[in-house]
């Protein structure tokens, strides 16, 4: 059997044989024969084949889930770092995990360093020993980095790389066969697939892992079996969203570029993004997410939201159902006008990820709703 397409099959366990793997809802194991899972923070079965199926997409040794993506991305870096190592990001990392790097990890004697974006100037900030926290496709600049050339220069001076791939999903980029030591997904976003869900995996070689695990067990950052069922079910459609969400990615985008106060549209298919060039070698599709801004809308982003009945207004993305929100208010209000500039996020800018509805349905909603608030 080829176990690198997806889907994969469930994992048929006895004694009844059901060919879709079951919720094992239970805190605890009978002992000596539940040795194994001992108590439900430690292991579960219905997580083990989420994790299983994850290491075969991700192409990784080993994965461990977590109760939502920033409990993967904390609990790793609580297992990697300790005080006096030195941490590189970069300025348009998801807010909480900038917000965890430069606040919280600082205040516990790791020293970050916050790079400009893009591959030349996070290579520029890298030293000896550091770890580096990336996004294969950025939030919310959508930048695309080149993991190959920033792994091989951090692995050079004996540090680590983690990549948060959640934008780019393990069917469009898989990072460690790019040099990635450490594969974080946030599985509340296009990997489960349908808002239904909050969950995070960590993927890389067995021992690293497991580490992050143990740790895991003893913070209790641990995912639930039904979250783990749930993803499961996403992961078996995963690679037929994904074609969809690509496909209209790119069609909305190019569209939203002829629509009249749409200004700046920044999606990596597009050869006016700045890693157009390097996205095209390195990711199969260009995913779900872009940024633009409407001239004239500044202070009626909740009046759009209203006009909208197709899209969604919401603070998530990565669903079938076309979501949009406004970063300036939403996920990104905790930066500073200073950050939010280097971010490029103003009153303007919106944050589109399209679903898997029919493209022009898409563009259409959009450009009624404008029309009506401006
Ligand atoms: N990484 C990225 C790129 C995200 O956009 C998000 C959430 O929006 C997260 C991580 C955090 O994931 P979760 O919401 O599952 O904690």
């Amino acid at each position: 059997m080829n176990e690198d397409r997806f889907p994969v099959r469930d994992r048929v366990i006895e004694p009844a044989f059901p060919l879709t793997f079951p919720i094992f809802q239970t805190a605890s194991y009978s002992i000596p024969e539940g040795e194994r899972y001992r108590y439900g923070r430690e292991a579960n079965p219905t997580v083990e084949e989420l994790e299983r199926q994850i290491s075969i997409y991700e192409r990784t040794e080993k994965t461990v889930c977590f109760s939502s993506g920033m409990g993967a991305i904390s609990t790793s870096l609580f297992q990697l770092l300790k005080p006096g190592d030195r941490i590189v990001t970069t300025i348009d990392t998801f807010a909480r995990s900038s917000r965890l790097i430069s606040g919280f990890l600082k205040k516990w004697g790791i020293i970050p360093t916050i790079s400009a974006p893009g591959t030349e100037a996070l290579l520029s900030n890298i030293t000896e020993n550091c770890t580096v926290f990336l996004e294969s496709i950025s939030n919310p600049l959508l930048r695309v980095y080149d993991i190959r050339r920033i792994a091989e220069r951090v692995h050079s001076l004996g540090g680590k790389l983690i990549c948060d791939s959640t934008f780019s999903t393990p069917e469009n980029m898989n990072a460690h066969d790019l040099g990635a030591d450490l594969v974080i997904n946030s599985l509340s976003k296009f990997i489960a697939g349908h808002n239904d869900v909050i969950g995070g995996s960590a993927s890389g070689d067995g021992e690293l892992v497991q580490e992050i695990d143990n740790l895991r067990r003893t913070v209790g950052t641990n995912m639930d079996p039904n979250t783990a069922y749930l993803s499961l079910r996403g992961l078996k459609t995963l690679s037929l969203r994904m074609k969809e969400i690509n496909k209209n990615g790119i069609s909305v985008a190019r569209n939203l570029q002829t629509v009249d106060k749409i200004k700046n549209v920044n999606y990596p298919g597009l050869d006016t993004h700045p890693d157009y060039e390097y996205s095209k070698k390195v990711l199969k599709g260009y995913g779900g997410v872009m940024t633009f801004d409407i001239e004239g809308i500044s202070g009626k982003q909740n009046e759009l939201f209203k006009a909208l009945s197709l899209i969604q207004p919401a603070n998530t993305l990565g669903s079938v159902n076309s979501v949009i929100s406004h970063p300036k208010t939403m996920s990104h209000r905790s930066l500073s006008a200073d950050e939010l500039a280097m971010v490029h996020v103003s009153d303007n800018t919106f944050r589109l990820s399209v679903g898997i509805e029919d493209s022009e349905s898409i563009i259409e909603d959009l450009k009624v709703a404008i029309r009506s608030v401006i």
